[in-house]
């Protein structure tokens, strides 16, 4: 039966780290701040923002929300983002993507500032997270993976890790801080022969493809180490993952699961890379 790898406890940890390094830029004079810029009302992001308010509130960190209509501009959206970049008391900027359909989100990312880009939506960030250069921020959700996994004694040197998914946003940069760890890394997606074998042979399993429980028990290793970053619904409409979780419970020695995994931890990684952003811009690091 494995162990439960929870998001909380993940969280817990990490809000003390969070809290010491906040109270040095307070001691400083430095307020740290979030900026999420939002437009229209979609309910992933509502959810988000709620998460991430409340996060930022517990560890001592300002949060606010530049709301836009649905129907804004391409012109006006740029202006608005230039005004939150330009902003000094803001230290992290927050975009929620996907943009509607008839926004180009590619100015921005060219735009903003690295040092404020705290979720990894510049190339500047993205580069550094593929060169191995630990001074960028790497998507959140990417990080979580790796906190939670330091979080309960997995060491990730030298074991074959197989990633399940190749976004821009989990899979590939995940791949990356493994390997930076001195993992052996496989990278599967939609076009891979072997997908079961290949994630049968793993020590470490990381889901992230977005396919309600598409890894079934068949295709955990006996022993293996599942980390789940799916988040679907199943046909009854109730959140899951991306693995089958009562199967996978019996064959794997950890797992995260969905809800209460990978998830709850995303917000803590956005707090400390906002701390981080604060202390870049003022010259603390
Ligand atoms: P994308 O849809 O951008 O990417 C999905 C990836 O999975 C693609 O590379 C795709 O392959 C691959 N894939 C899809 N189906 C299969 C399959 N049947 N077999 C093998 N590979 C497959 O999703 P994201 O990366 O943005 O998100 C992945 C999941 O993580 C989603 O459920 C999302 O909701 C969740 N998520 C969770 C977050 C959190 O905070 N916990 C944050 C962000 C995302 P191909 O490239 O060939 O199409």
């Amino acid at each position: 039966m494995a162990i439960e790898m929870l998001g909380a406890e993940v969280a817990k940890a990490m809000k003390e780290r969070i809290i010491s390094r906040g109270d040095r830029l307070k001691q400083e004079g430095i307020i740290p701040c979030l900026t999420i810029i939002r437009i229209g009302e979609r309910p992933d992001d509502l959810s988000y923002e709620r998460g991430a308010k409340k996060r930022m509130e517990l560890t001592g960190i300002e949060c606010r929300v530049k709301e836009l209509p649905e129907d804004i501009s391409q012109e006006e959206f740029e202006g608005e983002f230039r005004k939150v970049n330009a902003d000094e008391t803001v230290h992290g900027i927050l975009l929620f993507r996907p943009l509607p359909a008839h926004l180009d989100e590619k100015p921005v990312r060219k735009m903003i500032n690295p040092y404020k880009d705290v979720d990894c939506m510049s190339d500047v960030n993205l580069a550094k997270v593929f060169a191995g250069d630990q001074s960028g921020f790497a998507p959140c959700t990417a990080e979580a993976v790796m906190e939670m996994l330091e979080h309960y004694g997995i060491d990730v040197c030298g074991k074959k890790v197989t990633v399940v998914g190749r976004s821009m946003v989990v899979g590939r940069p995940l791949a990356m801080l493994m390997l930076q760890k001195n993992a052996t890394v496989t990278v599967c997606h939609t076009r891979t022969a072997e997908l079961a074998e290949t994630c049968r042979n793993a020590d470490i399993l990381v889901a992230a493809a977005g396919r309600a429980k598409m890894i079934t028990s068949d295709m955990i290793g006996e022993g293996a180490i599942v980390a789940d970053v799916g988040i679907n619904a199943d046909a009854e409409g109730k959140m899951c993952g991306d693995v089958d979780y009562e199967g996978a419970l019996e064959k794997a020695s950890f797992i995260s699961p969905v809800p209460r995994g990978v998830g709850s931890v995303t917000t803590s990684v956005l707090a400390l890379h906002v701390i981080k952003a604060a202390e870049y811009l003022a010259h603390l690091e």
